[in-house]
């Protein structure tokens, strides 16, 4: 299905959705009835966000050639908060 863009003179645009290729070059409008002409408009096209590209690029990657880690990463920065209750624990 694909989205055709009308245009009434008194009205303004309306858009139908219909099969690829069976639009007319014109249609009643659906307010008033009259005669509207077809506009031609950009295909409703969209990029894939970068992020997302990059991220499907990295999931085909994977299956192919996964990344193997080697190393354990390092902890980051500060070190866990300590709990006042595990001074009362049994030392082994
Ligand atoms: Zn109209």
């Amino acid at each position: 299905m694909a989205g055709y863009v009308y245009r009434c003179p008194r009205c303004g645009p309306w858009e139908v959705r219909r099969p690829i290729g069976t639009a007319e070059s014109s249609g009643r409008c659906p307010g008033c009835g009259a005669e509207g002409r077809r506009v031609y408009t950009a295909p409703l096209l969209s990029r894939t966000a970068a992020p997302v590209a990059a991220a499907r690029l990295r999931e085909e990657a994977s299956g192919d050639a996964p990344t193997v880690t080697t190393t354990v990463p390092r902890a980051a920065g500060r070190p866990a908060p300590r709990d006042p209750r595990w001074d009362a624990l049994p030392r082994p």
